[in-house]
């Protein structure tokens, strides 16, 4: 990476990471740096409706968005892998076959599930934060 050319990567194409790599590309001019979007998936959960699948009114497939449609004609390098690791002090993250350096790192991986210690609650529970929870509580349901 040349030293005028600063590289942003941005982790996670959820809500957050997809509203900051789409604003920040309309300002980043190819000379001045480049925009590169991480994330696990190929697609983008619309998670506000995940509650249908769960429910069986939507298939998985109706509330997902492939990401690189969303960022179609965009100065946006997109790399789908699972992020292993951030190390800080080298400027570095680790993907799952490769690394990739930044000069400025933008973490929008989303949270996790938090049971506070209430007994019983991870075994006896079913989480809801992603397209493929609903799905595996679709596939429970009894009605
Ligand atoms: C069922 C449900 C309904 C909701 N309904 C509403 C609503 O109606 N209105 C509202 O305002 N908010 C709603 N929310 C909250 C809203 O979805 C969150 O506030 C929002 O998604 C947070 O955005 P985010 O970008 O921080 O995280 P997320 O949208 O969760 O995005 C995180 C991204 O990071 C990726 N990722 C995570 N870990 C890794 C990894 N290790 N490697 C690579 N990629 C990774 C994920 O694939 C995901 O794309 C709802 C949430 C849920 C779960």
């Amino acid at each position: 990476m040349s030293t005028s050319k600063k590289r942003i990567v941005i982790l996670g194409a959820g809500y957050a990471g997809m509203f900051l790599a789409t604003h920040i590309a309309r300002y980043v001019t190819e000379k001045a740096g480049e925009v590169i979007l991480i994330d696990r998936n190929p697609y983008h959960q619309l998670l506000q409706e995940i509650h249908l699948v769960a429910a069986g009114f939507r298939t998985a497939d109706e509330v997902k968005i492939p990401i690189l449609t969303l960022i179609d004609r965009m100065d946006i390098k997109f790399i789908q892998s699972p992020v292993k690791k951030i190390i800080p002090d080298k400027k570095l993250v680790v993907l799952e076959s490769s690394e990739i350096t930044y000069d400025l790192l933008i973490v929008c991986l989303g949270a996790s599930i938090k049971y506070f210690n209430i007994k019983g609650a991870r075994e006896n529970t079913l989480p809801l934060r992603s397209i493929s929870d609903a799905s595996l509580i679709c596939g429970k349901r009894k009605w």
